[in-house]
């Protein structure tokens, strides 16, 4: 294949390199895209510069589309959730130390969160930084990123490039999935091979994410316990949103008659709004339930690592890919341990061997708690529709049911009470279409996974994001204009982390540590890049913008006003603080 950059003699960008004497050689950076190209990489998300520019213009000449960004963080947030949304790994290409770092931030998340990635970033010369003698953004990447990452490789041969993206291809997605790291040298990058030479080495590799059916046994231990269960429920997480499982939960709960739960990002999955959803009992669940059965999510700190709230005798039924997963906070009754699709088609496959015993009142219990907490919850939008300056409730009042009649529209949402509110107040009907802080509940993923949500399904893309939140990756709103997406970027600007009424209690006149600007106008940085812009100050302003942002299908900015005091400290994980304000000030 032709490679136009290397036949001129040097780089894309204009300047002078080094390059292939010969028509029919090759760089370590086209080995790369080629790769790439191989293992089915169609989209990388990144930041150029030395030493990997031209990898990225080689990218794009091969068919990859490389999406532009403004800091790596944001690019990996990008990829991340390109391997969420598709089940396919993200890439992230940056430039060595600081954009390696940066766009590391992302990897390590994506690893907590079990999202498929790949980080691609050039790394300077080996020897100076071994010797420790100073070079050009000399920095140990590969030591530095081993500890954050499910796998990382460094490569200093070209005609290692293909067995090293297919084995980063198959760690970041195989099993369970995570973040992984290669690291490529600078002279790796530049090494010249034949492209005949280069060819037969290329490969795609066969099966990179081998089913792992669990042993027949667990299956049955699972199904007795299950069919013994009166108060069973399921708690449905995010890797049953990665793993695809709707029909199959689907079919799971109409024939078994157990109610769900859906953490954050699992919701949609099955209809928030079932009659078998128990999404507002999940206290219920806690106390009350004999089995519960956890589909792809973990009883870490988002279930009070089963402590706490929970029956000390209720019994689970864990399915997972990783067995080191089980056990890790309770004592597991029935682990299944396998890929979840081959786990639940196995359980269906033995579903008519066992009777079910779900007592009549525990689902008459829930669906009475469901009814009564819906009504409160409707009450109380109703009852802020109203409160001017807005609050979180009067906005959401407007918001929810344009997002819940655009069902396939990707929600994005960060923040502290922006994003409790929005995650209580906005049911789900399609699976994988709410995308959030997740496991770490870190800031700063929205416009990167605003962008990657946008790419990776061509689908439109509303944002919610605190004023606080959106400040982590605001910049990146140029690169949803550069590249033109159905991204509509919601801002609830109550002036501050947490709220914009935080006091200096040293007096000295500068802001409080939460303040922000409760006056910034935000819809005039989506001015700078030419989006549709809308400054809101009442429900019925917000819901005309919000309508007519999503019919668009353009880069929208709405900045909604809201009163200062509206929010309070941590949002609903306030316990979280080492102790409330008011009793570490003597
Ligand atoms: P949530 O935050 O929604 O509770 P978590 O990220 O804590 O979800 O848990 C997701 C779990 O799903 C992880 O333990 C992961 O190992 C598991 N997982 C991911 N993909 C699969 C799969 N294909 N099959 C089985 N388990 C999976
Ligand atoms: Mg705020």
């Amino acid at each position: 294949m032709e490679n136009k950059d290397n036949k001129a003699g040097g780089c894309a960008c204009g300047a002078p390199r080094p390059a292939p004497q010969y028509p029919d050689q090759v760089t370590g950076m086209y080995v790369l895209a080629r790769a790439l190209r191989m293992v089915g990489v169609d989209t990388m998300y990144g930041l150029v510069g030395i030493p990997v520019t031209e990898v990225a213009y080689i990218a794009q000449e091969q068919g990859i589309r490389f999406v532009s960004f403004r800091h790596e963080q944001n690019a990996g947030m990008a990829a991340q959730t390109h391997g969420f949304l598709t089940g396919k790994p993200g890439v992230l290409l940056t430039v060595s130390s600081l954009g390696f770092l940066n766009g590391l931030t992302a990897t390590a998340n994506a690893t907590v969160n079990c999202y498929p990635m790949i980080q691609i970033s050039g790394s300077s010369v080996r020897e100076p930084i071994d010797l420790d003698q100073g070079t050009y953004e000399g920095l140990d990447q590969l030591a530095i990123a081993r500890p954050l990452v499910k796998a990382a490789y460094r490569v200093n041969n070209v005609e290692d490039i293909p067995t090293a993206v297919v084995r980063a291809f198959r760690a970041a997605v195989s099993g369970r999935p995570g973040g992984v790291y290669l690291d490529i040298t600078t002279p790796c990058l530049g090494q010249v091979i034949d492209m005949s030479r280069a060819e037969e080495l290329l490969y795609t590799p066969v099966d990179p994410c081998p089913a792992m059916p669990p042993a027949p046994e667990a299956i049955d231990r699972a199904m007795q316990l299950i069919a013994s269960a009166k108060r069973p429920a399921f708690i449905i997480g995010k890797g049953a949103a990665y793993a695809r499982v709707e029909e199959q939960m689907k079919s799971l709960v109409e024939k078994t008659g157990i109610p769900y739960l859906p953490m954050s990002m699992a919701k949609g999955l099955l209809p928030d709004n079932g009659p078998l959803s128990a999404i507002s009992c999940r206290s219920m669940v806690m106390e009350q339930a004999d089995v519960v059965v956890l589909v792809g999510a973990r009883l870490n700190w988002l279930l009070s690592r089963g402590q706490g709230k929970w029956s000390k005798t209720v019994k689970f039924v864990q399915l997972d890919i990783d067995p080191r997963e089980i056990d890790c906070n309770r004592p597991i009754a029935a682990p299944v341990v396998g890929d979840l699709r081959s786990a639940l088609d196995a359980m269906l496959a033995r579903l008519d061997s066992y009777k079910m015993s779900v007592d009549p009142e525990w689902i008459k219990a829930i669906q009475t708690h469901t009814a009564s907490a819906n009504e409160k919850f409707a009450a109380r939008l109703k009852e802020n529709a109203a409160a001017m300056p807005m609050n979180h409730w009067s906005a959401l009042s407007a918001i929810k049911p344009i997002i819940e009649s655009n069902p396939d529209v990707i929600l994005i949402n960060e923040g502290a009470n922006t994003l409790d509110d929005t995650r209580d107040a906005i049911d789900m009907s399609m699976p994988r279409h709410r995308v959030d802080c997740a496991t770490w509940a870190i800031m700063g993923m929205g416009m990167g996974s605003a962008v990657g949500a946008a790419v990776s399904t061509g689908k439109s893309v509303v944002a919610i994001e605190g004023d606080s939140a959106f400040g982590f990756s605001g910049m990146e709103f140029s690169t949803i204009c550069r590249f033109k997406l159905p991204v509509t970027v919601v801002i609830f600007n109550n002036g501050g982390i947490y709220n914009g009424v935080g006091e200096n209690l040293g007096k000295d006149g500068d802001p409080a540590p939460t303040t922000l600007d409760i006056n910034a106008r935000y819809d005039k940085l989506g001015d700078a890049f030419g989006a549709d812009t809308y400054y809101v100050k009442t429900p019925a302003e917000l819901s005309d913008a919000l309508k007519a942002a999503i019919a668009s299908k353009r880069p929208a900015l709405i900045d909604v006003q809201l009163a200062a005091d509206a929010g309070k400290e941590s949002g609903h994980i306030g316990y979280l603080n080492p102790a409330p304000l008011q009793t570490i000030i003597v």
